[in-house]
């Protein structure tokens, strides 16, 4: 299969995908899609129609109805600018039932790899470079400690002047970890021919740095 011009980047919750994905699709002059955002927006639209996913014959009408898109860093529900209400606790904690099904990831697939067939995109997620797009011609797999990476949050909601604890964050965390990486369809893993960077002791620059180059180096 050739090479699709395409960077995956993929990696557990908090590592800083979406922050690095930004920047490079800067640096390259290239689109960045946050497939995260589009699994969000799809639990935040089964939430506001009170739909059950074991309502199977419910699922699939929201599912056909759904109209997400992605303009610039901002997300929307059929027109609607929902970008905040994507990040809220309980959105948070919903998306993880809403992502481990099948058919849900089925419908999103198809529509992420409409959006980055003709390549020229960084795209983060959990099943980027193992699932989507396989042909991506450079797959990344950043990880951090948790501990590392719950530190990170910490700091960043305590800028933004929220109070939720270190210990709250890193046990949300081992949470959406598990989850990611146990579930049946699509579990978070890194690719064969991907190559994996523990970003524990980097800065975002050098994480960018690093990826840029590998991608050159590709
Ligand atoms: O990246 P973010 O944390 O915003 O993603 C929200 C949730 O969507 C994750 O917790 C993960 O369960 C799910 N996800 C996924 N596959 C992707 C991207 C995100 O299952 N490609």
């Amino acid at each position: 299969m050739p090479k699709l011009s395409l960077i995956a980047l993929d990696g557990p919750s908090g590592v800083g995908k979406s922050t690095a994905a930004k920047r490079i699709a800067q640096e390259l002059g290239w689109n960045y899609l946050d497939t995260g955002a589009m699994y969000r927006v799809t639990a935040l639209a089964l939430q506001r129609a009170g739909v059950d996913l074991a309502d199977r014959t419910a699922l699939e009408a929201l599912l056909s109805s759904l109209r997400i898109e992605q303009r610039g860093t901002r997300s929307f529900l059929n027109g609607e600018d929902v970008s905040d209400a994507i990040r809220t606790p309980e959105v948070t904690k919903l998306v993880t039932p809403v992502s481990a099904d099948a058919r849900v990831r089925e419908v999103l697939v198809d529509q992420q790899r409409a959006i980055g067939a003709s390549g020229g995109w960084v795209v983060d997620g959990r099943d980027i470079g193992t699932v989507v797009f396989t042909n991506a011609c450079c797959k990344i797999f950043l990880t951090a400690s948790a501990e590392a990476r719950a530190q990170r949050r910490f700091l960043e909601l305590q800028t933004k002047g929220f109070t939720t604890s270190y210990e709250e964050i890193l046990a949300d965390q081992q949470r959406r970890d598990h989850a990611d990486t146990t579930r049946a369809v699509a579990p978070l893993r890194k690719a064969e021919d991907a190559v994996e960077l523990d970003s524990s002791d980097m800065d975002l620059d050098q994480v960018v740095s690093w990826i840029v180059a590998q991608h050159r180096k590709g």
